[in-house]
């Protein structure tokens, strides 16, 4: 019997489809060939364990089988937390978090962000708050307790900032 240590494991042990060699070449999609689909991501991951919706291993499966389009429209994708408690248990060294990350980055270029983040991210845009009415009344009297500034104007700044950074047309000076 051979010692399978994780040094000793092949590189590649699974089938690889056009999307998983597309996802090999995007920054931190290099390790997807080397899952085994063991399943100890899923049984690990934080989220997978509050809705039965999201496996991290099928997500790879899928990938490894080409399904490009239902992978990248899939808002499943985006409920990774990156909490890489995956990543410490894989026996094949597997960046889930960055596989994900990578699919993120194919599915934002080709305008598959899902609703609920591009709200978000529109909300921050708006207003630099990441939810509908963040900031409210009872906060505003609270701050005004403890001697702060109730005026948040300066979030404005921060939401300039972030659209001359992130965002083309963005007006900051
Ligand atoms: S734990 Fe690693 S090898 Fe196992 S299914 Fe998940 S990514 Fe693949
Ligand atoms: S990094 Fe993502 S897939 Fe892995 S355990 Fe955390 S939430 Fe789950």
């Amino acid at each position: 019997m051979t010692d399978q240590t994780k040094t000793e494991s092949p590189i590649n042990h699974a089938p690889s489809s056009g999307f998983a060699k597309e996802i090999e070449q995007e920054p931190g999609g290099e390790g997807i060939m080397k899952c085994i689909q063991c399943g100890m991501c899923t049984a690990s991951c934080m989220v997978a364990s509050m809705t039965e919706r999201y496996r991290p291993r099928k997500l790879i499966q899928k990938i490894l089988l080409g399904k490009r389009e239902e992978v990248l429209t899939s808002e499943l994708p985006w409920l990774c937390m990156t909490c890489k408690l995956c990543e410490e248990r894989c026996q094949e060294d597997v960046d889930l978090s960055q596989i994900f990350t990578a699919v993120r980055e194919i599915a934002a270029r080709e305008g598959y962000v899902p609703p609920v983040f591009q709200n978000t991210i529109e909300k921050v845009l708006e207003d630099g708050w990441m939810l509908n009415d963040a900031y409210t009344d009872f906060e505003e009297d609270d701050r005004s307790d403890l001697g702060l500034d109730p005026d948040l104007g300066w979030n404005n700044e921060f939401t300039k900032k972030i659209k001359k950074r992130y965002f083309k047309g963005g007006d900051a000076k």
